[in-house]
C-alpha cells in the first residue's frame, strides 16, 4: 500500500542516506543490540522498502520504528545530513494512520489536548501523585510506572503554576520573552520556572507566561498523533504572537518549537524566535548583564539531553552557566548517549529504558559528583530514579540562579 499521509517520509529524506554507517556507533539501540535493523541505517532502509512498495506498514515495521528512542544522535554524525528525526515522525504518522492497533490506550490517554495537553488533567494527576508521595503509595504501582514515578521531585498539594504571570525588569526591557510553561514542567518542576523567570528578569528581559498556551505537542508529534500535534502547534502560534522571543526551559519542548514549520503554517517564523533558556542566560553572562562567580570547588556532573545536544546542537551554553555560577563542571559522556527517558519510551519500553538509565547513572557515579545538571524534565526524572538517593539532579539555570542569589 505504501504511504497514505502527507507526513510520510519524503523521497529526498530517504534517498539522502548513502549507507555509509557512520551513524551506527552513536545509536543507542544499535549499541545495545548490534543489530542492523535497530540502527538508523536499518530503519531508513525499512522506510525505503515501504516507499518502494517492497514492504508494508505492518507489525514488523511498527516494532522496528518503535524501538527507536528518537534521540537524534544519528543526525550530527551523518555526513549526508539525513533529517532522521523528521523521517521518523513521518514513519510514526504512517503507523498511526495504517495500524490503529498500534495506538495503545496508554498513549491515547497521555497524548493531546485531553491528556498532557490539558493543564487541568496534569494538575489533577499532580495532586494524586503528591498524595501518593505522602502515603508512600509507589509500592502498589505497576512495575512499568514505578521507575518514572520514582524520578519525580517532591510535589506539593497547592498549585505552583506560573501561567498568567508577567514580570518586568528595572528599566527598559532588553526584549519581551514569552515562557513556555509546558505541561508537566508547570506542575512538576516549578523551581525551574522560578529560576528561569528570576534569571531572565535580572538579565533585563520582560517575561510573560501567556494564559492561552498549552502543551507544545512534542510527544504527540513523536508518536504520530498528527492532528493533536497540529492543533497544539496552532495554539502555540496564537499564544506567543505578541512576544519578541519564546523561551523554553525544557530541551524536548524547545527542540519541537524550533521545528514548528512542519506542523503549522507560519511555524517557521515562530521557530526563529525560540530560544532555550541556557542560550539567553549564557549570552547575558557573556555581555555582562548577569554576574560571573569565581570557581568555588563544588563539582557538578553534566548530562546532555538529546534534544538539547543533538536536535538543537546546544552544548557550550549549559556549561557556561555552571562555570559562571562558580561550579566545577565534570563531563560524563563525550558522545551524549541517550539516558533512555525519551518521552513515553520509559513507560512503553521499560527494560531498554532502564538499561540505558543504569549506564548513565554509572557514568555519573564515576565522576564522584553528587550534583547532576540536566536541562530536560524527562532526563532529570530518569537520572533521579536511576541514581537513587544521595544525588541532587537540577536544571543548570536553577544551579546558576541559586549560586548568584537570584532564588
Ligand atoms: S534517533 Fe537515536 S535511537 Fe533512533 S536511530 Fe537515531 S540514534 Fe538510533
Ligand atoms: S550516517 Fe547518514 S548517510 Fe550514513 S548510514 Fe547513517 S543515515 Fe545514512
Amino acid at each position: 500500500m505504501g504511504w497514505v499521509t502527507p507526513e510520510a517520509p519524503k523521497p529526498e529524506e530517504l534517498s539522502a542516506c548513502i549507507q555509509c554507517g557512520l551513524c551506527l556507533p552513536v545509536c543507542p539501540t544499535f549499541r545495545l543490540t548490534g543489530d542492523e535493523v535497530a540502527s538508523p541505517r536499518g530503519r531508513l532502509t525499512a522506510m525505503s522498502a515501504v516507499a518502494d512498495g517492497i514492504a508494508e506498514v505492518d507489525d514488523t515495521f511498527h516494532e522496528i520504528m518503535s524501538f527507536c528512542l528518537q534521540c537524534r544522535a544519528c543526525e550530527p554524525a551523518c555526513p549526508s545530513l539525513v533529517p532522521f528525526g523528521r523521517a521518523m515522525e513521518g514513519a510514526r504518522a504512517e503507523i498511526a494512520a495504517q495500524l490503529p492497533s498500534a495506538k495503545t490506550s496508554l498513549r491515547q490517554s497521555l497524548l493531546g489536548r485531553r491528556g498532557l495537553g490539558s493543564g487541568g488533567a496534569v494538575r489533577g494527576i499532580t495532586r494524586l501523585a503528591a498524595l501518593g508521595q505522602l502515603a508512600e503509595a509507589d509500592r502498589w504501582l505497576p512495575g512499568r510506572l514505578k521507575k518514572p514515578i520514582a524520578g519525580l521531585r517532591r510535589l506539593g498539594l497547592r498549585s505552583t503554576s506560573v501561567i498568567g504571570q508577567t514580570h518586568r525588569p528595572k528599566g527598559t526591557p532588553v526584549a519581551t520573552v514569552g515562557l513556555l510553561a509546558g505541561c508537566v514542567m508547570d506542575s512538576w518542576f516549578p523551581e525551574v520556572h522560578k529560576a528561569t523567570i528570576a534569571t531572565l528578569v535580572a538579565a533585563g528581559y520582560a517575561v510573560s507566561v501567556p494564559e492561552s498556551q498549552s502543551c507544545c505537542g512534542a510527544l504527540a508529534a513523536h508518536d504520530g498523533a498528527v492532528d493533536e500535534a497540529k492543533a497544539l502547534a496552532g495554539t502555540a502560534l496564537q499564544a506567543f504572537r505578541d512576544v519578541d522571543l519564546v523561551v523554553s526551559d525544557a530541551a524536548g519542548c524547545g527542540a519541537h518549537l524550533k521545528e514548528l514549520g512542519h506542523w503549522a503554517s507560519g511555524g517557521r517564523d515562530f521557530s526563529s524566535k525560540v530560544r532555550d533558556v541556557t542560550e539567553l542566560v549564557a549570552e547575558s553572562i557573556s555581555v555582562g548583564r548577569l554576574p560571573r562567580l569565581a570557581e568555588r570547588g563544588v563539582s557538578v556532573a553534566i548530562q546532555d539531553p538529546c534534544h538539547l545536544r543533538h536536535a538543537q546542537r546546544i552544548v557550550a551554553e549549559p556549561r557556561d552557566l555552571l562555570r559562571a555560577g562558580g561550579y566545577t563542571v565534570l563531563e560524563i559522556d563525550p558522545n551524549g548517549m541517550c539516558c533512555g527517558a525519551a518521552g513515553l519510551y520509559s513507560v512503553l519500553r521499560p527494560e531498554t529504558s532502564s538499561e540505558l538509565g543504569d549506564r548513565k547513572a554509572a557514568q555519573v557515579m564515576a565522576t564522584g559528583a553528587r550534583i547532576v545538571a540536566s536541562a530536560n524534565p524527562g532526563c532529570e526524572m530518569q537520572l533521579r530514579s536511576s541514581l537513587g538517593s544521595g544525588f541532587r539532579v537540577a536544571h543548570p539555570v536553577e544551579l546558576y540562579a541559586e549560586a548568584v542569589g537570584l532564588v
